[in-house]
């Protein structure tokens, strides 16, 4: 006879976290041609061709083992020009970088590196849908602050003091960010690094859509005075390289959190993928121009997408950054979740709903617009018919 369950086995911590709400709508979704998926944050450029080439000759040449544990130095060296040069900031190869398994990894590692039980991680909101669950695994205690669509959901200072208290410890951004397509500028950075000294805060600088700007360029929150050693930029090539699949992202910063993160990175995956590696090598010393072409592809699709999303009647602040609309649907009297389960099942249009992005969310969706111009009309269309039968 069982005397157990499975599910009492299972770590509370665990049970604690939700699923992902991305990929439930993504999931829906799946499989059904008739959908427009807007829903996930994926390139729609095939990785290019000279990048999947020097892999192909790679693997011939039996590039298939182990590397350092840290990654390739050759590609933690293009990596470190790279950040040099596009946005004047700059690591040490050797100990100031570690090549992790996507962003995503990195992380995990900064996360679980940085926090002992009980200690506050503050997360701006709207955010990406990563942060708060991993805190919480390693027994964090997540504090939202929230940001605004009058503000251009920018952080600001009075929101970050508000989330204060004397158990803060890491404050996690990510601009370009990831719903909204927020950006800030030195100028929006210069109060909150203040904030960050005063109260001794170490920052995880998600900046996995620094190259995605429309209007300005990225600021790395490494740049503003004092902030270098109390930040880990974390990056990645899934985004702006097109490279979701090749799973290659990194961290840089103090070389004591990036030792401490290497620690668990050898115990948990080694190294990341040699494959990956070598494209993204490939992609840094070959790739840039094809990055630029890609951005400028976005930037037009924004530019349409936005202008019918208001023509339609949804406001929609503009996202300057990564590629991510975020309009309100609050003046349809719908919940978000509601409003996207409408657009997916009634319109064929899959969304993110907003409540899924953390407070503050509620009353907007996400829409990715990597996506076909003709796709993004026919969206359009469809969001368009569903609102008119509302
Ligand atoms: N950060 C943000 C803000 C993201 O949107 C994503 C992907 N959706 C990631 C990190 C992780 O990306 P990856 O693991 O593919 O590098």
């Amino acid at each position: 006879m069982k005397t157990w369950s499975m599910s009492e086995m299972i770590s509370p911590m665990v049970k604690q976290i939700p699923p992902s709400g991305i990929r439930k709508f993504f999931s829906l979704a799946e499989g059904n041609k008739d959908i427009i998926s807007l829903g996930v944050g994926e390139p729609d450029f095939v990785t290019p061709e000279h990048v999947r080439a020097a892999c192909v000759r790679a693997l011939e040449l039996g590039k298939t083992t182990y590397t350092p544990n840290a990654g390739l130095l050759e590609l933690r060296e293009e990596i470190a020009s790279y950040l040099y040069n596009s946005f004047q900031v700059k690591y040490e190869p050797s100990n100031e970088i570690i090549v992790t398994v996507g962003g995503s990894e990195a992380i995990d590692l900064a996360l679980r590196a940085l926090i002992t039980k009980g200690d506050e991680i503050i997360v701006p909101v709207p955010s990406y849908v990563a942060y708060s669950p991993i805190a919480q695994l390693n027994g964090g205690k997540v504090i939202e602050v929230e940001t605004f669509a009058k503000d251009d959901f920018k952080l600001t200072a009075e929101a970050l003091k508000a989330g204060l208290t004397p158990r803060s410890k890491v404050l996690i951004i990510n601009y370009p960010s990831n719903p909204t397509g927020a950006m800030m500028t030195y100028e929006d950075w210069l109060p909150i690094a203040k904030v960050v000294e005063d109260n001794n805060l170490i920052v995880i600088s998600d900046e996995i859509y620094a190259e995605l700007t429309y209007d300005s360029k990225h600021v790395s929150f490494a740049t503003l005075p004092g902030m270098k050693d109390r930040t880990l930029l974390i990056s990645g090539f899934s985004k702006a390289f097109a490279m979701t699949g090749w799973r290659i992202g990194y961290a840089c910063g103090n070389q004591e959190l990036i030792a401490a993160m290497l620690k668990i990175h050898q115990y948990t995956v080694m190294c990341a993928p040699i494959i990956g590696q070598i494209a993204a090598i490939e992609s840094l010393r070959n790739g840039l121009g094809e990055k630029d072409r890609m951005m400028e592809s976005y930037n037009q699709r924004r530019r349409m997408f936005v202008k019918g999303l208001r023509e339609i009647g949804l406001p929609c602040h503009e996202p300057r950054g990564a590629f991510y609309a975020f309009p309100s649907i609050a003046h349809t009297g719908l919940d978000s979740d509601s409003f996207a389960q409408k657009l997916l099942f009634e319109a064929g249009v899959a969304t993110v709903p907003g409540h899924v992005f953390g407070q503050g969310g509620e009353g907007f969706i996400r829409c990715s617009y990597a996506s076909s111009v003709s796709r993004l009309t026919e969206a359009l269309e469809r969001i368009d018919r569903c609102l008119r039968a509302l």
